[in-house]
């Protein structure tokens, strides 16, 4: 089975078509969290991520929308984004975003935003981190998002965990030891590349790809000015971080 893995999208239409259009084909799309927040168009990517067969889990700006989490958590801009969304997002899509489950588990693989062990919340920007949530998965490999930042970690027979650079298309086969991957982020990119950040993933071969894509960024930031977004959040899309 194909998947394609996004994460982070973040409200970003304009990126979520392009990379749907450069995966091509696929049989599941999985979702990582932080379907909204930031971006414009918030209603249009929970329609798109629903009219493919998908599996999906929440994120710490889908749970700020609904009210699930403390805005005074958030920074000033992210808070008005969240504020803006809570506003813009209709009932039938609020409800499809409360009842998403926190954590997944197909097969091979675990979902979590996050962490494993915090789902919601937990940054794994650094190996020492990753190896602290090795026992709160039980499967090989744990996708997760919330840093926006492409990244494998992966840990040795001891559990002692090293952080590598993913190489775009390039399917790496992890048919053994444990693993946790990032796919980066589809909406707002941080590792100063613009381009949209994915993954593809055959869950027969465990293999994992990443992948990038421009996207036309200009239209999403017209849409935020139009919806009087705050700047720093359209301007850092074009800088990629
Ligand atoms: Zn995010």
């Amino acid at each position: 089975m194909r998947a394609l893995v996004v994460s982070d999208i973040h409200a970003n239409l304009e990126a979520f078509r392009a990379v749907l259009e450069d995966a091509t084909s696929f049989d599941e799309l999985w979702c990582l969290g932080d379907i909204v927040g930031y971006g414009p168009e918030p209603n249009g990517c929970i329609d798109l991520l629903r009219s493919f067969e998908h599996l999906s889990i929440p994120g710490n700006h889908d749970w700020g929308v609904l009210g699930k989490l403390d805005l005074d958590d958030f920074n000033a801009d992210a808070r008005a984004a969240n504020l803006w969304t809570r506003d813009a997002l209709t009932t039938n899509r609020r409800r499809f975003l409360d009842e998403l489950p926190e954590k997944r588990e197909m097969g091979d693989v675990t979902l979590a935003h996050g962490s494993p062990r915090y789902p919601i919340w937990e940054y794994l920007l650094y190996a020492s981190t990753a190896a602290l949530n090795l026992p709160y998965y039980a499967t090989r490999i744990c996708l997760v998002g919330h840093t926006h930042v492409p990244v494998l970690f992966s840990a040795d027979d001891d559990d002692h965990v090293d952080a590598y650079a993913l190489e775009e298309r390039k399917p790496l086969v992890l048919r053994s030891g444990r693993h946790i991957l990032n796919p980066g982020s589809v909406g707002q990119p941080r590792d100063g590349d613009a381009r949209a950040s994915y993954m593809l993933v055959d869950t027969e071969l465990l293999s994992f790809e990443l992948r990038r894509v421009a996207y036309p960024v200009a239209r999403t930031q017209d849409r935020m000015r139009e919806q009087h977004l705050p700047a720093r959040l359209i301007s850092r899309l074009e800088l990629g971080w």
